[in-house]
């Protein structure tokens, strides 16, 4: 058993009330969750802690989220077990995606915080201005469960390096890595107060987060209509928002494509992770000329995941992530059929799984066909092991369909032409648009999506100036003595 406990002021403490944890692999109790009504205490540390940190040398700050990272990393495979256990995912993943990138998010922003200066602007020969990125003061991180520990620290690591202190929720549903990562920030001697983790549901202890006013800034990553109350709950204070939020991203094969290496992607963007990541291509749309060999490919493919238990390290397709989200993808596919649509490969709960899995909340890959974009299951996301093949004719009917949803996160398109490469990609509606890849990420660039997929942009200098406000100070010149140029130090 695993009882999760809150880290409130550099002490794990328990709520009054507990949740249980079930593991999606066997739909078994292995574990309790704090049901923190309230995150009040953890903000009043964090409000406490927040000039301290913010006034720590930002070498210390970066060099306590190095050992932080260090710390994760030499606990690998632990860490990947649990999040295996927690969320349903296949321990291999966990261990070459989920927790590296974990560590990486922390070594990244521990290293860029200290190129990320101040401005400095000489302004004719009437002043200077300096433009200081000062910090917001406390963040709130509120994460889901898809990539629990990915995530999580996706958001904590820009808000630390620019000396905030943060209380962050991390999904009720996937606590345990955030509260080991709690316990290691208490072994390496984060100060008391800088970060709090709090734990129990959206509506009650998320809530408390985001009508807090000494919280200065929410980071949010989750669904649309959460994002949505998050920042009608803050608007009337002005505070920030970042949100990150639902996708029904296309996949587009070109007839042109190298059609071997594009289908397996295509099949690797349907159902990595189960479906789900917010990346995932759920709508696949193939040129009409390629679409049987397309779509006879994919099935292939997708028959021969190897599903099972998430702690065997050859499984490759693991449980979703609780019995009421298989329940909502099992409900949505029953509506393709009703639309009218095909299930021509999965559909229903696999067999063959070991005697301790018969109870875990497992689904087949599925792939769908014989909707058009009318159709809701092509419109609403699914967030599941679902893709949906649609065929299309012109490359101007690719870019349309492609942009007929109220989504826009991200798409993939394979072609082997770059000059419709360089038409199709900016004609995209979407933060991120890959070209014969999918899901190749670099910190530098901006992450985020457009229409109801997202607000504001994370990643690189867009994260870190998302928790800090920028102040000018414009310094008429020589009206003062002394040596320095501006009344800012360089
Ligand atoms: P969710 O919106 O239900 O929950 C996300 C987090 O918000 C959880 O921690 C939850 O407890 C909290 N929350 C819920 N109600 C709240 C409230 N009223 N106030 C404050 N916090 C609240 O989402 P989920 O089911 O955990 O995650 C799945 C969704 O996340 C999908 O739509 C997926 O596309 C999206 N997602 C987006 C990205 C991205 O980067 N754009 C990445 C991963 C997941």
């Amino acid at each position: 058993m695993v009882d999760v406990l809150n880290l409130i002021n550099g002490r794990h403490v328990p709520a009054d009330d507990t949740l249980d944890l079930i593991s999606p692999a066997t739909g078994k109790v292995y574990g309790t969750v704090p049901r923190t009504i309230s995150a009040s205490d953890a903000i009043m540390a964090a409000h406490d802690a927040a000039s301290s940190w913010r006034a720590t040398p930002v070498r210390e700050r970066s060099r306590l989220m190095h050992a932080l990272a260090d710390a994760i990393e030499s606990d690998l495979l632990a860490f990947s077990e649990a999040e295996s256990i927690d969320n349903g995912k296949p321990v291999e993943l966990a261990r070459t995606v989920d927790i590296p990138r974990a560590v990486a998010n922390l070594r990244w922003f521990a290293s860029s915080i200290l190129e990320f200066e101040n401005e400095h602007y000489e302004t004719g020969s009437r002043a200077v201005n300096d433009v200081l990125h000062v910090p917001v003061g406390v963040i709130g991180a509120i994460s889901p469960w898809n990539l629990p520990l990915y995530l999580f620290t996706w958001k904590i690591a820009p808000a630390l390096a620019t000396g905030n202190t943060v209380v962050a929720k991390p999904s009720e549903l996937t606590p345990v890595t955030a509260w080991m990562l709690g316990k290691l920030a208490q072994d390496v001697r984060f100060p008391p107060g800088v970060l709090n983790i709090v734990h129990g549901l959206g509506p009650e202890v998320g809530q408390s987060i985001v009508d807090d006013t000494r919280v200065g800034a929410v980071t949010f990553t989750g669904g649309t209509a959460t994002g949505r109350h998050i920042a009608e709950s803050m608007a009337a204070s002005f505070r920030k928002v970042s949100l990150e939020m639902g996708g029904k991203n296309p996949t587009i094969i070109f007839e042109d494509a190298d059609l071997e290496p594009s289908i397996s992607t295509a099949a690797a963007a349907a159902f990595a992770n189960q479906g789900e990541i917010c990346l995932c291509g759920e709508r696949l749309l193939v040129h009409e000329d390629i679409y049987e060999q397309v779509v006879e490919g994919l099935c292939r493919q997708a028959a021969a995941l190897k599903i099972g238990d998430p702690l065997e390290s050859e499984t490759q397709f693991g449980a979703l992530v609780s019995s009421e989200h298989r329940d909502r993808v099992e409900a949505m596919i029953q509506r393709a059929r009703d639309e009218g649509g095909q299930v021509i490969q999965g559909g229903s709960r696999p067999d063959g799984l070991p005697d301790h899995c018969r109870d875990g909340f497992f689904l087949e890959p599925t792939v769908i066909t014989g909707l058009d974009m009318t159709a809701r299951t092509n419109q609403e996301e699914i967030f599941g092991p679902v893709v949906c093949v649609i065929p299309f004719s012109t490359e101007a009917e690719a870019v349309e369909l492609a942009n007929a949803t109220d989504y826009g996160l991200s798409a993939a398109i394979f072609t082997s032409d770059a000059d419709r490469a360089a038409r199709v990609a900016p004609a995209i509606e979407a933060g991120t648009v890959w070209v014969n890849c999918w899901l190749v990420r670099d910190f530098r660039v901006p992450f985020g999506g457009v229409k109801n997929s997202g607000l504001g942009r994370e990643g690189g200098d867009d994260a870190l100036r998302f928790c800090t406000e920028a102040r000018t100070i414009c310094t008429a010149t020589k009206t003062m003595k002394g040596s320095a140029q501006g009344a800012v130090p360089s």
